[in-house]
């Protein structure tokens, strides 16, 4: 039995791209063991193609910023050992919680539908005008923006 890092609630099973994973029915955030997250990848590798690179670069440095900002240190659900911060190179610029002992990943609530998104909706990131952004950011901050801007995965 594991238990969410955050909250505690009992992790849930569950199939997604081919691969078995634990999800949180509580603040859905989801752990990855060793492996996973580049299985996971690895099935969806075709869609990435033809995404704009300054477009990524963008989302994901933003992105880290506004994870950074509420993030409080989590333990493994396997050796409950503090999880570690690494920038993951797939997604450059994005921090994951890692095991330090090679358990596995914690990402939180919805982040892994959100890189997907990020890839799928690569069309919408094109057209973000920069001025837009800096007044989506004064009115929430950048997590209200990035809250605004990712509802659309909200129910992953
Ligand atoms: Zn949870
Ligand atoms: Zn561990």
């Amino acid at each position: 039995m594991r238990n969410c890092p955050v909250d505690d609630f009992t992790l849930v099973q569950e199939t997604y791209e081919g691969v078995t994973i634990d999800r949180c029915p509580h603040c859905h955030g989801v752990w990855l063991d060793k492996g996973e997250l580049e299985a996971i990848q690895k099935n969806q590798a075709d869609d990435f193609r033809g995404v704009p690179d300054d477009a990524m670069d963008f989302v994901t440095g933003a992105m880290a910023m506004a994870k950074a900002e509420s993030e409080k240190t989590l333990s493994c659900v396997k050796c409950d050992d503090d999880l570690v911060k690494r920038e993951y190179s797939f997604t450059s610029q994005v921090m994951i919680d890692n095991c330090p002992n090679g358990h596995g990943m914690w990402l939180d609530k919805s982040e892994l539908s959100r890189l997907e998104k990020f890839y799928e909706e690569e069309q919408d990131f094109a057209n973000f005008d920069e001025a837009d952004i800096l007044k989506a950011m004064k009115g929430g901050g950048i997590k209200g923006f990035f809250e605004k801007l990712l509802s659309r995965s909200a129910g992953f």
